[in-house]
């Protein structure tokens, strides 16, 4: 790729309007290898650039994809109703490039969350023809049963949730089935989903007669959650480590 100017990276990964980058720049706010660049005109490879702005390193990225450690208490809606969005988290030029949650998590379940302004990724991952594997934790309310197990990798009817949706507008049942089912112990079963319909695991779980009281997401794709992100943080994510097999 043909080098850019840095006024013009520094827009692409999110800080403002071009003029503002300027601003930046040539008030001395920005370094590149580790030396204050203040013309706005300089121009660099992108190609495993890394710049300073404010104190802070930046590696550049064409498109951005990161993980979240998603705490309970945060929506994953562009437009929170009762909750902070799950965007409050990431630090102002993430949220300045558009990026969005791949799939969304419940206001209340914890875990892995990807966020990206690749929007062909985000297809990607959360069609269900491309068969990538979520893996849930469902902390359950009463004791599992193998039944329970066959049940969710035979196939269950999912109920719409209550007061969705007014009687006439109803859809035609889905039936869904599991990929993997595994109690873990008493009350928690390990779910493995390739789709990511509304309230999924909750869905499943109440159609074989137990009950979700807390869901976690350790997994997405080949990507595990690393046991060293604090819930509420985030990292850069390689997409390639996502379908990795
Ligand atoms: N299934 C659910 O019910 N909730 C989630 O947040 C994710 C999957």
């Amino acid at each position: 790729p043909k080098p850019l100017r840095l006024d013009q990276i520094l827009f692409s990964q999110g800080f403002g309007t071009r003029r503002l980058c300027a601003g930046l720049i040539a008030h001395g706010e920005v370094k590149v290898g580790g030396q204050v660049v203040d013309e706005p005109w300089a121009e660099f490879d992108t190609a495993g650039l890394q710049f300073e702005v404010g104190g802070q390193v930046w590696p550049f990225h064409d498109k951005a994809v990161v993980m979240l450690s998603k705490p309970a208490g945060y929506e994953c809606s562009q437009k929170p109703k009762h909750h902070p969005s799950v965007l409050s988290l990431l630090p102002a030029p993430l949220r300045e490039r558009g990026v969005q949650p791949i799939g969304r998590l419940d206001e209340d379940t914890t875990g892995l969350l990807l966020l990206t302004d690749d929007g062909a990724l985000i297809h990607k991952l959360t069609s269900p023809k491309h068969h990538v594997p979520k893996v849930y934790e469902a902390r359950c309310k009463h004791p599992l049963t193998a039944a329970m197990v066959e049940q969710l990798l035979a196939g269950v009817e999912l109920k719409e949730p209550e007061g969705k949706l007014p009687g006439k507008f109803q859809r035609p049942p889905e039936i869904t089935c599991a990929e993997g089912a595994e109690i873990v112990d008493e009350t928690l079963l390990r779910l493995t989903l390739v789709e990511g319909k509304y309230h999924q695991v909750k869905r499943m779980v109440a159609a074989v007669g137990n009950r979700v009281e807390r869901l976690h997401r350790p997994q997405f794709g080949a990507l595990v959650l690393p046991v060293d992100l604090e819930p509420g943080h985030w990292r850069w994510v390689d997409p390639a480590s996502i379908t990795a097999s």
